[in-house]
């Protein structure tokens, strides 16, 4: 293979001085990887926007191509798994952090990486969907295997309209419970209702530090935000209930209490998608194959070119992006 591609770079100087350029990159360039995929759609997560803006560590190998999610087609491959022609979706294994990433024309991975991609989906709907959407999925998945229902209560959401608070509205709406979307964005409670809400909480009502324990409010929490925002939620889960923590918006960190825990019985759960094991991913997206229709995706999703993609990233550290942004590459 001889073509070009476009990429973007991150690179680093010897002061430590983070520098981000599009550049010409041939198949050469890239790294170790038994299957080329050739990348027809990719998204922008919040690791994404952190890793480009530097604000966070998340690049631990320089220079570094980032974007962590990608769909396309296998050009080329020595796995046994895959064959030219394959569609798959590729979400985390550490791409765009320590692997050159999804940010190219051209991608060199582990085949062991790969999903196929479901045959519901376009690869542009399965980068609407991306890592955040599949999080949300993992989420959903671990309060139904703690035996929660609908029945048993509300649930809540956090970071609501972010890419993950977005998925995971519709998905739990989907499968009918009554939602309480927390947001600082008051302004898109259309937006969430239209997505499946019942209720939206102003996040202000949970953002400062509260109580060990407050009225029990929702029977089940998928938690965007971490920080104080966790531990009111926290506190505010029914006897019982699972709390399903996937992010960091507000903070890293917990400032809780062990009262939920040791007098309601509240579960804390924590959620990762990078390095989860392939049989849970398979799962995750075979549910959200049957769970999110077009019209939902379409609701969510916003399309953007290669060349916003820059901007992008550092929009949604800012909180200023709502549900997801797609780049078709092909
Ligand atoms: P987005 O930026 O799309 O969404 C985050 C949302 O959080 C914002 O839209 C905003 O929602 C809310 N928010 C932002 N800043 C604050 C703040 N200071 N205090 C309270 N709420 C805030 O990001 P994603 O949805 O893609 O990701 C959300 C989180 O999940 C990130 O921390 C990300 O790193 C993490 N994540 C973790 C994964 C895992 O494997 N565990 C995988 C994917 C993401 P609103 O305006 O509605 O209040």
């Amino acid at each position: 293979m001889t073509e070009t591609f476009r990429a973007i770079l991150i690179s680093r100087d010897e002061a430590k001085r983070q520098s981000v350029d599009v550049v010409e990159m041939s198949p050469d360039d890239l790294m170790e990887g038994d299957v080329d995929v050739a990348v027809e759609a990719t998204t922008v997560n919040y690791k994404d926007g952190l890793a480009i803006t530097g604000r966070s560590p998340v690049v631990r190998r320089w220079p570094m191509i980032p974007g962590v999610d990608l769909a396309g087609t296998v050009v080329r491959s020595d796995h046994a798994r895959w064959k030219p022609g394959d569609k798959v979706v590729l979400n985390g294994w550490g791409l765009g952090e320590t692997h050159y990433g999804a940010y190219a024309g051209l991608a060199r991975v582990k085949g062991d990486w790969l999903v196929a991609l479901p045959e519901r989906f376009t690869p542009r709907e399965a980068m609407a969907i991306g890592t955040a959407g599949y999080t949300a999925m993992l989420s959903v998945l671990a309060i139904e295997r703690a035996g929660l229902t609908p029945q048993d209560g509300p649930a809540v959401v956090s970071g609501a309209s972010g890419g993950v608070g977005s998925v995971a509205v519709a998905l739990l709406a989907r499968r009918g419970w009554e939602v309480i979307a927390v947001t600082g964005r008051t302004s898109e409670a259309d937006y969430l209702t239209g997505l499946g809400a019942t209720q939206i909480l102003d996040r202000a009502e949970l953002a400062a530090p509260g109580k060990p324990l407050g009225k029990e409010r929702w029977v089940a929490g998928i938690d965007a935000v971490g920080s104080h925002t966790l531990a009111n939620v926290l506190a505010s889960t029914r006897y019982g209930g699972l709390v399903a923590a996937c992010g960091l918006a507000q903070g890293m960190d917990l400032p809780a209490t062990v009262a939920p825990f040791i007098l309601r019985g509240v579960s804390l759960i924590g959620i990762d998608s990078v390095m989860a094991p392939l049989d849970r991913r398979e799962a995750a997206w075979r549910r959200l194959a049957e769970d999110l229709d077009a019209a939902v995706l379409s609701t969510i999703a916003a399309d953007i070119g290669f060349d916003e993609l820059i901007a992008n990233a550092q929009a949604i550290v800012e909180g200023t992006i709502r549900g997801r942004v797609v780049a078709k590459l092909a």
